[in-house]
């Protein structure tokens, strides 16, 4: 739990609270004179317990630097900050990335934030480490920023982030599920990926009109080399963009040219070349990947 460092003397009451609520969330948007824009993905959470629950998910330690991606208004950002968290912040919204700094000298004056003014896509530095990720994503860039994130910072062991419903269960699914896709191979390269419960749209502003899950992460060995993974990403975005085919088909233009140079491949990598790229794992297109090469 957090500890004050002193209570107010006239009660709780009278105290600046530590965290936003919906109160706090219109004021700032009016001082920035702030309308969300969806092209952001700017859905602001004004719910205390909702980032409560997601710092406690995230395990976040004292004394740890936590990356947060799109820190908005700083809803999630407190909470980081009141669990003694050391927060780099990247956000692409410059009006909201020079305000940060001043909300949490107001309502938590004495933590620890150093905001980066840049888009989460092409950040490859950051002014300190981070050991874990926590952030409630936009929603269209969530899974790039997420693999981009993996891939330039290794420092990255664990994370939990607040994504779109169908996004999260896509991130966490296991080969042979519906929701199947080259996001979860990718993802699972990294390491390995739960769902960890739902949030409503109602502890947003504006309300998105779509369901919101956190996922974890906790990195692993990565299974290949740098090159390999390359090669292997290759394979699995031209497997799902005709998911429906065999993968004699559907690798054909990416292994020999032709479906029975593809077949081939596949044999010599003991995969089956009439299975589809929803039933492979990630180490299957790694082996792929390694035979082809
Ligand atoms: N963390 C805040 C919260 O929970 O209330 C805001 C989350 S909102 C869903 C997403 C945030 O990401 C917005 O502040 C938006 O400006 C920012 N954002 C959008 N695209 C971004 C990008 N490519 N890089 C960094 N931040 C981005």
């Amino acid at each position: 739990m957090h500890r004050h460092e002193a209570e107010p003397v006239d009660g709780a009451e009278t105290a600046t609270p530590r965290l936003l609520g919906p109160a706090e969330i219109r004021d700032l948007a009016e001082l920035l004179d702030v309308t969300p824009t969806k092209k952001l993905g700017q859905n602001f959470v004004h719910d205390a317990n909702t980032v409560r629950r997601i710092v406690q998910t995230a395990g976040v330690q004292r004394g740890e630097t936590v990356l947060e991606i799109g820190p908005g208004l700083g809803s999630l950002t407190l909470g980081l900050l009141e669990a003694g968290a050391d927060v780099v912040a990247v956000e692409i919204d410059g009006r909201l990335a020079e305000q940060l700094p001043h909300t949490v000298a107001i309502m938590q004056p004495g933590t620890s934030l150093t905001v980066v003014h840049q888009d989460a896509l092409r950040v490859t530095e950051l002014p300190a480490e981070p050991v874990r990720l926590v952030a409630n994503l936009p929603y269209n860039v969530s899974v790039p920023v997420l693999l981009h994130l993996l891939e330039h910072f290794p420092s990255l062991v664990s994370g939990v982030v607040m994504v779109q419903a169908e996004v999260g269960h896509r991130l966490a699914a296991e080969p042979g599920s519906k929701v199947y896709g080259a996001p979860s191979v990718k993802a699972a390269w990294y390491g390995r990926w739960r769902t960890a419960g739902q949030v409503s749209r109602m502890v947003f502003w504006p309300v998105p009109n779509v369901d919101s899950v956190l996922v974890g992460f906790d990195r692993g060995e990565a299974p290949g080399t740098e090159a390999e993974r390359v090669a292997t990403f290759a394979l699995v975005d031209a497997a799902f963009q005709q998911r429906r085919k065999m993968l004699r088909q559907s690798l054909s233009g990416v292994l020999g040219g032709s479906s029975a140079a593809a077949a081939e491949v596949l044999t010599a990598a003991g995969v089956d070349p009439q299975a589809r790229g929803e039933q492979l794992t990630v180490d299957d297109f790694l082996r792929v990947a390694r035979t082809a090469g």
